[in-house]
This record gives C-alpha cells, structure tokens and sequence, in this order.
C-alpha cells in the first residue's frame, strides 16, 4: 500500500505533496483502480486530517466551501442556501459514501458525470488552487480542461471552491439505470434569477466535461420557452455511447429532463 502522510495543516501537506505523495481524501474514486489492482500508490498524502479544508465559511463575498467538506455536511448545510448543491449532493453514491466523499475530491477528478460539478458550473464557481508558491483562484469553466483532466498543477493542493452568484430558484436531476451508487446517464442543473435575469443551464455525462451551456439561457429565461430550450441543450450536447447507455437515449432523456427544469423553475418563480 506504500507509505501514508497524514499532516493537520496545509502548509505540511504541501510540503508532502512537494515530495510527489499521491493525494487521498474520502479515497472513493482514487482508491477504486488501486483495489482492482491496476494503479499502485507508493507515498500517499492523506487529507483527512487538515481541519481547515472541511470548513464551510459564509461571508458577505460569498460562499467559501473547503475541498475537504464532504458531501453528508453539504446536503444539511447549504439546502437553505445553494439548494441545488445540497440537492446533486444527497444523490452521491449511498449514506456511507457521503459520510467520506468530498466536494474537492468531485472536482479534482473532473468526471463528466461528477454531481456536485453542475450545480457549481450555474454558480459561476471559482476553484482556489494553493501550493508553496501561492495562491491562485481559476473558474471551474477553466480548471476542467478534459475528461478526468484539470488545469491543476502537480505540486498544487486544491484548498476550496467559491461561489458567489447562487440565488435564484434551481433545480439539479439526474438519470441513472437506478435510483442510488451508479453514476449518472445524463444529469442536468439549472438556475433561474429572474429578478437579475440571470439563468444557468450545466449538463453532465453528455460531453467530455461538464458543460456549461450558454446557448440555452436566453431560452430558460422565457416563459412558455421549455421545448426550445430543450432542444438548445440537446443541442450543444455531443454524448458518447457506452455500457451505461447509447448516445441517443443520452440525448432523449436530457431533452426530457431539460424541457421539465424548465417548467419546474417556471412555476416556481410565478
Ligand atoms: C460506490 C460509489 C458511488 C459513487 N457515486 C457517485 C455519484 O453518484 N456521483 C458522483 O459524482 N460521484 C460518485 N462517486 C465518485 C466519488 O464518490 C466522488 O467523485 C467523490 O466526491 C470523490 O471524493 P473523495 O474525497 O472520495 O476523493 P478521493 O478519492 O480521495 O480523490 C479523488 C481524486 O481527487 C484528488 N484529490 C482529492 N482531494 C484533493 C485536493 N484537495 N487537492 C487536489 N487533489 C485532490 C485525488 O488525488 C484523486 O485523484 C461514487 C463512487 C463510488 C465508489
């Protein structure tokens, strides 16, 4: 299993890291190939520890949510104040995952169906990336740059997420072949501030990253819009197929979910 490191402050664990430990939080997506046996860790940093990463601070700024904070203190903590994050967040896995899986650890593996990246993506989101050099905030839009590939830089740690513009009625579904532990066959998450005309509209598992689709909200914000803002998600939409299922019952079931976000945020906001 190679050799642990456990630090109880970022400064420590960026010392670690600076000596090439692979990092571990909840451990539930990185330690998945290591137990079927096709990745080998010889040094791991260990994240659990670091109780300043699992803080959720709330300021007149904003939101400041740390990489550490897990996805069982986020469906309590924010359901008031980023409803559709508490939401994606109590979809994640089982009880048990939750307890352990962090929101950093969701985002530093850029999965294109990773959960609590929609809701983020509509929230303008920024990632806050520390390393001995300094700190730098980038926009999740920037940070995710492939499948499973972010812009963070080997020796840097990622500290936290803000988020800032997370008003508005909102709404996070997600299609799977059942209802808990499999990941998503299509995911959506949309935003509406009418008051401030803003909307948001993110789609997960139909692209090689989570998408931020731009072309749709001018659609989201018109009333009796919902099937041409579906079409416009369909759209810019460019699924793949796989086990889970085909490209084209990919694009269906976003079309489905897109059209009633719609009219869910609609008849919300009335
Ligand atoms: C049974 C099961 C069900 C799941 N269901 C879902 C689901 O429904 N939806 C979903 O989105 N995901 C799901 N997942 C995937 C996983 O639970 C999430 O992606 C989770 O958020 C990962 O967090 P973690 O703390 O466990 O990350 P870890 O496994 O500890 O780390 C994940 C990756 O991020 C890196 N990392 C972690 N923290 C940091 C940091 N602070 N700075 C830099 N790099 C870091 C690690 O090096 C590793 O590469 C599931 C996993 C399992 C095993």
């Amino acid at each position: 299993m190679g050799t642990t490191s456990s630090p109880t402050t970022v400064e420590d664990a960026l010392k670690a890291l600076s000596n090439g430990a692979r990092v571990i939080n909840g451990g539930t997506d990185v330690m998945v190939p290591v137990n079927e046996g096709r990745d080998w860790v010889d040094s791991w940093l260990n994240l659990r520890n670091v109780e300043s990463l699992r803080v959720i601070e709330q300021s007149h700024d904003g939101i400041r949510i740390g990489a550490g904070v897990t996805f069982a203190k986020i469906e309590t903590s924010l359901v008031h104040l980023a409803p559709a994050l508490a939401r994606a967040a109590s979809t994640v896995g089982s009880r048990q995952i939750r307890n352990v899986a962090t929101i950093g650890g969701n985002v530093a593996t850029a999965s294109p169906a990773g959960d609590s990246i929609l809701p983020l993506l509509t929230y303008d989101a920024e990632v806050e990336l520390v390393s001995l050099r300094g700190t730098r905030s980038v926009p999740l839009t920037q940070f995710l740059v492939g499948p499973k590939r972010t812009s963070r830089e080997p020796d840097e740690l990622l500290s936290a997420i803000t988020i800032r513009d997370f008003q508005g009625a909102q709404h996070f579904a997600k299609v799977g072949t059942r209802n808990a532990m499999v990941i998503s066959i299509c995911s959506i998450c949309a935003r509406l501030d009418r008051e401030r005309g803003i909307a948001r509209v993110a789609a997960g598992s139909v692209a090689p990253t989570p998408l931020l689709i731009h072309s749709a909200e001018e659609a989201l914000l018109r009333q009796n819009a919902a099937a041409e803002f579906s079409r416009l998600v369909v759209e810019a939409s460019s699924p793949i197929s796989d086990h889970r299922a085909s490209a084209e019952y990919r694009r269906h079931a976003l079309g489905v979910l897109a059209e009633r976000v719609h009219r869910l945020l609609w008849q919300e906001t009335q």
